[in-house]
């Protein structure tokens, strides 16, 4: 996403916590507790991914995106699908995104990655040009709705 910034990227706390797993320094239980919301999130939200679960190899691992920040109100703190966050971005003009790997066999969870989206990135040219795109997303859908039986043919 092109206003992707403040990237933090956690896999090297990752790697020392599948270490300490390995290594029988800390239990399964401790980091396969994934909530019940959680588990819901992933499953209603989720991101699927190809990457095997690092604790059960069972099954592929889920990305779960929740969003904070002020301009977000009630929304904050809720999890959102990885389509979603380019219109958001274009809308709002600062939300933090944090990105929770999940996996849905065993529960292992994990902080994978957080990062900043919004349009607080672009310059004031690619500020109206985005207002454009998020006004003209909202009325693509009205019209798919009316349009959409004619086709190529209506022409
Ligand atoms: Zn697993």
């Amino acid at each position: 996403m092109r206003t992707q910034r403040q990237i933090v990227d956690y896999s090297l706390q990752k790697r020392a916590v599948l270490r300490d797993l390995h290594s029988g320094r800390i239990g399964t239980l401790e980091v396969c507790d994934a909530s019940p919301y959680l588990k819901n999130a992933a499953r209603f939200h989720g991101e699927p991914t190809d990457e095997r679960c690092p604790v059960c190899r069972r099954d592929n691992l889920t990305l779960v995106h929740y969003i904070y920040g002020d301009e977000l109100k009630q929304s904050a703190g809720q999890a959102r699908k990885l389509a979603e966050l380019p219109i958001l971005a274009m809308t709002l003009r600062e939300f933090q995104v944090f990105v929770v790997e999940v996996c849905r066999s065993c529960a292992w969870n994990h902080l994978a990655q957080q990062f900043v989206l919004g349009r607080d990135a672009l310059t004031a040219d690619e500020q109206d040009q985005g207002e454009a795109v998020a006004a003209s997303s909202t009325a693509g859908r009205h019209r798919e709705t009316g349009s959409s039986s004619q086709g190529w043919d209506g022409r």
